[in-house]
C-alpha cells in the first residue's frame, strides 16, 4: 500500500501519457511505439534502457505479427520485470547470518537522503533483531554528525563519532572496531557527499575501504549508493561517478513518493548493472522498503 501510494505520481503520469499515446488506436504500430518511447523517456527511464525496452517490444510484435494496444501494458510489465530480474535475485536474506559484523558503507551526494536512509536502515535492522552500530563518517558537515546522533537517540542505536573535520577513515575504523567489541551484527557507516572533486572522492573512499579492511579483510560487505529519484537524469550521472570511484554493490533510490520520475529506478539499475536493494517512499522509518521488482512494476504501470 505504501508502495502504491509512493509511486502514485509516477504511475498517474505514466498511465495518463500512455493512455493519450494509444487513444483511438487498436494495434501497436510504429507510431504507437514512437509515442511509447517518448513516454518512457519522459518518465526518466533513460535513453539506452528505453531503446532496449522498445526493441524488446518490437521483437514481440514481429513474432506475434500483431499486438493489441490493450495488451501493451501487460507486455511492458513483463519486459521491464525481465530487464530488472537479470541482476537482482540475491536478497533473500537482508543480513547474512554468517557474517558478523556485516559492514555497510553508505555513499551518495548531499541531500539525496543518505542520513535519513541510514536511520531507516538502522531502525529496520533493529526491528529484525539485529544489534546495530552507526558511524558518523561525514565529518565534513557538523549537521551530518548531529543528524546521525539524533537518529541514534531516536531509535536507540549507538553512534560512533569524532569531531567535525576529523578523518572519515578514522571514524570508519573506530566504528568497525566498536561493532566488533560490542559483538554487533551490523555496522553502517556514513560518508561525505561532496562530488565536486572526483579524485578526492576516489581517494577518500579508497582510504576508508583500506582502513576498514585492516580490521575485517572482507569488508565492507555492502556499499549502498543512495540516489534521489526526483533528480531524474542527475541520478544517472551521480551513479556513474560513484561507481567509478568505488565498488558500489547496491542502490537505494529515495524520494520516489515526491516525483513522477520513478523510471530512474529501471534505467539506473539497468545501465550501471547495479541491483536496487531498497526504495524510499516517504520520510518515516517504515517508508524504506526492500525492492521487489514485481511489486514495483505493478505499482508503476497500474
Ligand atoms: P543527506 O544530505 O543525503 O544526508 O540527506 P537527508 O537524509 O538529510 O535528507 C534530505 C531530505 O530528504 C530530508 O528532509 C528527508 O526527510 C528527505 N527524504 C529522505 N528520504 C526520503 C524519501 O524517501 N521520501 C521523501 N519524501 N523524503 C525523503
Amino acid at each position: 500500500k505504501d508502495l502504491e501510494q509512493g509511486l502514485e505520481k509516477t504511475r498517474n503520469s505514466f498511465l495518463h501519457r500512455l493512455g493519450k499515446a494509444i487513444a483511438g488506436r487498436s494495434t501497436v504500430d510504429d507510431e504507437v511505439l514512437d509515442e511509447l518511447e517518448e513516454v518512457l523517456l519522459t518518465s526518466d527511464v533513460g535513453v539506452e534502457t528505453t531503446l532496449k525496452i522498445i526493441d524488446r517490444i518490437k521483437l514481440r510484435v514481429a513474432k506475434d505479427k500483431y499486438l493489441g494496444t490493450n495488451e501493451l501494458n501487460t507486455i511492458l510489465k513483463e519486459e521491464i520485470a525481465a530487464l530488472l530480474s537479470e541482476k537482482k535475485d540475491q536478497f533473500d536474506q537482508e543480513i547474512p547470518l554468517d557474517v558478523k559484523p556485516f559492514v555497510v558503507l553508505v555513499v551518495g551526494v548531499n541531500g539525496v537522503g543518505k542520513t535519513t536512509t541510514i536511520g531507516k536502515l538502522a531502525a529496520r535492522y533493529k526491528k529484525l533483531g539485529k544489534n546495530v552500530v552507526l558511524g558518523a563518517g561525514d565529518t565534513f558537515r557538523a549537521a551530518a554528525i548531529d543528524q546521525l546522533v539524533s537518529w541514534g537517540e531516536r531509535i536507540g542505536v549507538p553512534v560512533i563519532k569524532q569531531q567535525m573535520g576529523s578523518d572519515p577513515a578514522s571514524v570508519a575504523y573506530d566504528t568497525v572496531q566498536a561493532a566488533l567489541n560490542r559483538n554487533a551484527d551490523v555496522a553502517i557507516i556514513d560518508t561525505a557527499g561532496r562530488l565536486h572533486n572526483k579524485i578526492h572522492l576516489m581517494n577518500e573512499l579508497s582510504k576508508i575501504r583500506k582502513v576498514i579492511q585492516k580490521v575485517i579483510p572482507e569488508a565492507p560487505h555492502e556499499v549502498f549508493l543512495v540516489i534521489d529519484a526526483s533528480t531524474g537524469q542527475n541520478a544517472f550521472e551521480q551513479a556513474r561517478q560513484f561507481s567509478q570511484a568505488t565498488q558500489v554493490t547496491s542502490l537505494v533510490v529515495t524520494k520516489l513518493d515526491g516525483t513522477a520520475k520513478g523510471g530512474v529506478v529501471i534505467g539506473v539499475s539497468d545501465q550501471l548493472n547495479i541491483p536496487v536493494k531498497y526504495i524510499g517512499v516517504g520520510e518515516g522509518t517504515e517508508h524504506l522498503q526492500p525492492f521487489d521488482k514485481h511489486a514495483f512494476v505493478e505499482s508503476f504501470f497500474g
